[in-house]
């Protein structure tokens, strides 16, 4: 699927062909986007909303043109619920600050799940330290799913917010978010997703999943770095105050105090990435020009396939095996006296082949100790990856153990 797009794929790695097997960390970039941040500076760059002239409006109307793309993309009501932030971590930080101003007090309690990214953890503790308030988990069943039963029991009057990732950037793992925001909802506690690695390998619609809040990151869906986005519904937006104060999120500003610019401006101080905006929507166009159902089917199959195979090598232990996963894969091999190879050692024999997968404890420690080992190492996927992808990293990593063995 589509290669030939990519530039960097044509790369060799210690004289080897790149074979990019670390997707969930960031994915790499098509033609289309690389060229969108060389024309934005070659021809329209200009600091976007105050100016008159020409450049500045062009510049403008093509960051506004960006936020009514990513609104479509994943289905808003309108693009006003749309904040462009740096990424992820800056969307829920964001959110967290700001909830946390309006919303949270000495003894709530606010709901993740066992599987977070630190991004979704520690926003969350240090708002708690913040306010005296109590951040709960939802934990794992044994087969390494959320185990629903145990968060309806957690869910109790002093919950104010819920906010789980959509998939584990660990295990790969889809969590059954539309049952999650359900039960939260019949309580009156409103949901946060972390959509850092589902927005980039399956169609998302914010209305019929109705969430909340959805954060997400340009770069791991083959945008560029330093931009990404927290959705937000309206009446939520409209309650919460700014986490930054500066530049296009005020209305008036006066010595005896300021007021604040509607939505979103209201969430967007300082000069905002508009290049990164813009190389964003070139993205999304990207996608859909591939298609969500084509992109989701492929990844499937490639997943599905890369653990087949895997599952086929002697002393692999695959985490959440069988379990339908979106594009990741963890796993660790065991030698036959039961004791791990270390990941980092597979890490680096797989690099000298050429092979990019990622090892350690991927930003998701508490899920890392649950486990009970010192890491994983990860392989997943985006749309370019096809099965001589996994048939390369296959036979690198049987080479791998059987030196390590
Ligand atoms: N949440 C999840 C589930 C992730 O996988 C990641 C990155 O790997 C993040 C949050 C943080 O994303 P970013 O570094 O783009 O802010």
């Amino acid at each position: 699927m589509k290669r030939e797009d990519f530039p960097i794929l044509k790369e060799q790695v210690h004289k080897r062909p790149l074979v990019y097997l670390d997707n969930a960390a960031t994915s790499q970039k098509p033609q289309a986007v690389i060229d969108a941040i060389s024309e934005a500076y070659c021809h329209w760059n200009s600091n976007i909303h105050r100016g008159v002239h020409h450049l500045s409006q062009v510049a403008t109307m093509k960051h506004e043109e960006a936020r009514k793309a990513v609104a479509a993309f994943i289905g808003a009501k309108s693009s006003d619920e749309i904040i462009f932030t740096k990424g992820t971590t800056d969307s829920l930080n964001a959110l967290a600050f700001s909830f946390g101003e309006a919303c949270i007090h000495e003894g709530d309690e606010i709901i993740v799940s066992a599987v977070e990214h630190h991004s979704n953890i520690v926003p969350w503790q240090m708002l708690c330290a913040r306010k005296k308030a109590v951040l709960r988990h939802i934990p794992l069943r044994e087969d390494k799913t959320l185990d629903i039963e145990a968060f309806k029991g957690l869910l109790n009057e002093k919950t104010k917010l819920v906010s789980v990732a959509h998939v584990s950037n660990v295990l790969g793992t889809i969590n059954p978010v539309e049952e999650i925001i359900r039960i939260a909802h019949a309580g009156g506690v409103p949901v946060c997703i972390d959509g850092a690695q589902s927005v980039p390998h399956m169609h998302m619609d914010v209305q019929a999943l109705d969430c909340d809040f959805l954060a997400f990151s340009g770069h791991k869906m083959y945008g560029p770095t330093g931009i990404g986005v927290l959705y937000g519904k309206r009446e939520w937006l409209e309650k919460l105050p700014p986490h930054e104060g500066g530049g296009e999120m005020i209305d008036h500003v006066r010595w005896s105090g300021t007021t604040y610019n509607e939505l979103p401006f209201k969430f967007e101080a300082g000069t905002p990435n508009f290049v990164g905006s813009y190389a964003l929507h070139k993205a999304i166009e990207y996608i859909q020009s591939i298609g969500w159902e084509a992109v989701e089917a492929h990844e499937r199959e490639l997943t599905a396939y890369c653990e087949e195979r895997l599952a086929g090598i002697e002393g692999v232990h695959i985490y959440a095996a069988g379990i339908p996963k979106a594009g990741v894969i963890s796993f660790n091999v065991f030698t036959d006296h039961q004791s791990l190879i270390h990941p980092f050692d597979i890490g680096t024999l797989l690099d000298q082949q050429g092979v990019a997968a990622r090892t350690g404890h991927h930003c998701a420690e508490p899920l890392i100790d649950d486990l009970g080992v010192p890491g994983t190492v990860r392989v997943s996927f985006g749309l370019y990856n096809d099965k001589s992808d996994v048939d390369a990293f296959i036979a690198a990593l049987e080479r791998a153990v059987q030196m390590l063995s």
